[in-house]
């Protein structure tokens, strides 16, 4: 006799991390390479020669910074460790068994695995042909047992974002009880004037929640911080269900410093903005089909050629990351990286 895991589980991919190659750029996990921010790191510094403590559970500073930021009260905000935590943290404050998750797909890989984990029910909503959310499918999909709908904007991975008027549209006509979950992770680098911003919704929408994260502009994504702003009893089950100090001490220090350098956050957003338009307007001018991103990528959809890019990418030292039969997604990084990428794109085209 051996031990017994779930069953259900023997089926669930594992989530698949960007790889690093030894030698090669990565541009396969939508992170800045430019580092954090220098505030930061001396936060972190500072903060080294505590780690024997266990962090602050409450995480109250950084819960009062972003209070301050957002000029929200401090009981509708949770940190947790990484927006990924939240994601199913989420899932695990809205859903029992019977409950339903509807979510665009493709969309973040966590979704279903963590609907799955959780044990409640996956609705995945396939994209419009643009490669973007398809809002009208996605309120069909809505059930009496959805609890919870995921909203990527802008999307991972295909970079496309939302206008206000159709997410407010949408937002019209989702039962009151069902929380939408606005998963702003790549917010900072939108460029639109006419996105919407989550945390003003959640202002005016007591089902609404806006989920963002310290791992893509600010450059931390390996000590794992991300927030939600969302109704008090939302935040307050969110809490509820956290593993006690998920949050460790270095996030939390770093997280207020990076917060406090909103000009130098400002600064590098621009500067991807401005590459990710080059980067776009390079492949489209060598062929490729790259809908419109406000990301801190770019979407190929290759389809069957998916791997033999790849493959080539990797040949020529640039990891990007390839959906199988879908297509490739590939982090803006530093003008050289970008210009290595574009190299290789050239040379497949
Ligand atoms: N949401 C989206 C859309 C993402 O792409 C990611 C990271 N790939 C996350 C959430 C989670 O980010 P983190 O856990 O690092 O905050």
């Amino acid at each position: 006799m051996s031990v017994r895991t779930r069953a259900d589980l023997d089926q669930l991919p594992a989530y698949v991390a960007g790889r690093t190659v030894p030698g090669s750029i990565k541009l396969a996990s939508n992170e800045v390479s430019e580092g954090p921010l220098p505030s930061a790191v001396a936060a972190i510094n500072q903060a080294a020669a505590e780690v024997h403590r266990y962090p602050d559970m409450g995480v109250g500073k950084l819960t009062e910074a972003l209070a301050a930021h957002y000029r929200v009260e401090p009981e509708r905000i949770a940190v947790g460790c990484g927006s990924v935590a939240l994601c199913e943290q989420l899932v695990q404050a809205t859903c029992t068994p019977a409950d339903e998750v509807v979510f665009p797909w493709r969309s973040f890989e966590a979704y279903p695995i963590i609907t799955q984990v959780v044990g409640a029910k996956q609705v995945r909503v396939p994209l419009t042909g643009e490669h973007a959310l398809d809002l009208e499918a996605m309120l069909a999909a809505i059930t009496p047992a959805t609890r919870m709908v995921f909203v990527c904007t802008p999307n991972n991975p295909t970079g496309t974002l939302l206008r206000t008027a159709e997410l407010e549209s949408f937002l019209d006509r989702v039962p009151e009880d069902v929380l939408v979950v606005l998963d702003e992770a790549y917010f900072e680098f939108v460029t639109d004037p006419d996105a919407p911003d989550g945390v003003e919704i959640t202002r005016r929408r007591p089902n609404v929640a806006s989920m963002r994260t310290f791992s893509k502009a600010y450059g931390m994504a390996g000590l794992r911080a991300g927030y939600a702003i969302a109704p008090p009893q939302v935040a307050e089950a969110l809490r509820k269900v956290c593993i006690p100090f998920s949050v460790n001490a270095l996030a939390q220090v770093a997280a207020v410093a990076s917060l406090a350098a909103q000009d130098e956050l400002r600064k590098r957003c621009a500067a991807v903005a401005s590459e990710r338009e080059r980067v776009h307007r390079e492949l489209v001018a060598l062929g490729y089909e790259v809908p419109e991103t406000q990301a801190n990528f770019v979407w190929l959809p290759l389809r069957e050629r998916t791997e033999e890019f790849n493959e080539h990418c990797l040949q020529n030292r640039v990891v990007v990351r390839a959906f199988a039969g879908e297509g490739a997604r590939v982090t803006i990084g530093q003008p050289e990286e970008n210009d290595a990428f574009l190299a290789a794109a050239k040379s497949f085209a």
